[in-house]
């Protein structure tokens, strides 16, 4: 098709005008830095709640702020801190606690019923009874897993919302929160973090992690362990997300060649044998990636699909 002189002129002033405008609206979208901005991040890490946390930010006062919230929630929900609101509670079967640990106590509980009784953090005597507390494992007989049953159940906690009091119905209960309150403690930390306006960090809290915004424009990209060997077996690339993974290669002990994780089926008694070796959960909520993380390795693969479907808001890998 052939163009008169003139339209050939206008074609061509368009074109170049359009040109223009591209070239001006990228310039205003991504202003040239002088002097170009390194893109730096800053990593520093810490032990707290028993594993290595690590944190990656363009802001050098993120991990300050990730780990000074850790710790205070450490203080308040580990059992192997004597003098924390949870030992005291089950030493005592009764306490007044602060918001915080009321509010994990009574997510804990709603959780228990999402996953049908997977995830129960009153799983705690029996813990202790195969020995994962304090490390001397053991295969109890079946009347004392039994006995041990009696004081399990998260409809035993009863909890006094008027003045943030928590107590057992049945003596020798205890809970043991070691299934949620990392992801939790992530939660804080991320709402520490955005109360500062910073918008990118990476929080590596050994089993799980969480990724708030993005780095330098691209999604955090995060590497997965594998279940049997210490070798990365994949990569998630995640956005304001988090993963938690739960798998038997934790802590286990074994006798011959069975294998005895920390992961309690609350339902018999015994570690959970579901077929899973590890299982991640992604979630926008650290609390929950957590908590449905160690539901799953009790539910195995066929449950897990119900659940899934129940709450769209999961994303769930296993590994068998
Ligand atoms: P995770 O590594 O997040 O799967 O959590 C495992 C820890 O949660 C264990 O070491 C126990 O302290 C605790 N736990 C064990 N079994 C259960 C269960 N069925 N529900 C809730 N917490 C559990
Ligand atoms: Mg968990």
């Amino acid at each position: 098709m052939a163009f008169t002189p003139k339209t050939r002129k206008y074609l061509v002033a368009f074109l170049i005008i359009g040109w223009l405008f591209t070239l001006i609206y990228s310039f205003l979208r991504h202003p040239p830095q002088y002097p170009p901005q390194v893109k730096k991040l800053y990593r520093d890490n810490r032990v707290l709640m028993g594993t290595f946390w690590e944190v990656t930010s363009p802001d050098k006062e993120a991990a300050g702020i990730v780990f000074a919230e850790t710790s205070r929630l450490e203080q308040l929900l580990s059992k192997y801190i004597p003098d924390s609101e949870i030992s005291r509670l089950n030493k005592a079967g009764k306490l007044k606690v602060s918001p915080d640990t009321f509010y994990i106590i009574k997510k804990s509980r709603e959780l228990c019923s999402a996953t049908g009784g997977a995830f129960d953090i009153t799983v705690a005597p029996l813990v202790d009874l195969w020995g994962f507390t304090d490390r001397k494992f053991r295969v109890p007989e079946a009347a004392e897993i039994r006995e041990v049953l009696t004081r399990v159940g998260s409809d035993k906690i009863i909890l006094h919302e008027n003045d943030n009091v928590v107590e057992f119905k049945i003596p020798g209960m205890k809970i043991d929160l070691g299934g949620i309150a990392k992801g939790y403690a992530l939660d804080c930390a991320v709402k520490k973090l955005k109360a500062k306006n910073i918008r990118s960090c990476l929080i590596n809290a050994g089993g799980q992690v969480y990724a708030l915004g993005d780095k330098f424009g691209q999604s955090w990209k995060v590497a997965v362990q594998g279940a049997r060997k210490a070798e990365i077996t994949g990569a998630l690339e995640l956005k304001n997300q988090s993963a938690s993974t739960s798998g038997d290669y934790q802590q286990y002990f074994l006798i011959g060649n069975k294998r005895y994780c920390h992961i309690i089926d609350p339902a018999t008694g015994y570690p959970a044998q579901a077929g899973i070796a590890s299982v991640t959960v992604i979630s926008g909520s650290g609390t929950e990636a957590d908590a449905f993380s160690t539901a799953v390795f009790v539910l195995g693969k066929e449950k897990a699909k119900t659940l899934a479907r129940k709450f769209n808001n999961l994303e769930i890998k296993i590994t068998e």
